[in-house]
């Protein structure tokens, strides 16, 4: 709930960014304020436990450029290790890549093969769920790694996007839906 307060109190509405017609939702001051990114990263990583508590997933994944802000903490507050998925051509070693599409175009995600392993149990965080794609480019690239993506943590969904109509039935935490 406080987690949920600071958000709505501290998120920026950008208008006309990056492009003209989209309004974007600015996270940094959240980030700035230590009790917000607090209670926000206590309120992401309650999506991987279980009702007592216990912790019931492997690996946190964060996807760049955000999503590394947020998952790292995640999974540190969870006692578990993180994985990256970046953006095509950063990763040094052998990657599995998904392609899917941008509003205008496609755009490459990938991930290390080594960084999950098979039957490994794995929670995504990332910031904004906008139209969807970013996460079910990123659920392919855990199961490519042999992993299971059990579900998605997000601090704020643009349900007028229809992102669950691209990520189907995965279970998705989100503190704010607008
Ligand atoms: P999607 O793939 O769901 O369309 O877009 C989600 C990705 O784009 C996330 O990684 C997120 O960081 C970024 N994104 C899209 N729209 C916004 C926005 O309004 N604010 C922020 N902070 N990120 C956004």
């Amino acid at each position: 709930r406080t987690a949920q307060e600071a958000l709505e109190r501290l998120t920026v509405d950008v208008p006309d960014w990056p492009e003209k017609g989209v309004t974007f939702k600015d996270i940094t001051p959240v980030l700035a304020d230590h009790h917000a990114f607090s209670a926000i990263i206590t309120a992401l990583a309650a999506a991987g436990r279980d009702d007592h508590g216990n912790v019931v997933v492997d690996k946190v994944v964060g996807m760049e450029a955000r999503g590394f802000i947020l998952a790292a903490p995640v999974a540190l507050a969870l006692g578990i290790g993180f994985v990256p998925v970046r953006k095509a051509g950063k990763l040094p070693r052998e990657a599995h890549a998904v392609s899917y599409s941008l509003e205008y175009g496609e755009a490459i995600l990938e991930v290390h093969r080594d960084a999950i392993g098979a039957g490994e149990r794995v929670l995504m965080v990332d910031d904004v769920l906008a139209t969807g794609g970013t996460v079910e480019a990123t659920r392919q690239l855990i199961e490519a790694c042999g992993g299971v993506a059990t579900g998605a943590s997000v601090l704020m969904e643009l349900s007028f996007l229809d992102p669950r109509a691209v990520t189907g039935a995965l279970p998705i935490s989100t503190l704010l839906t607008v």
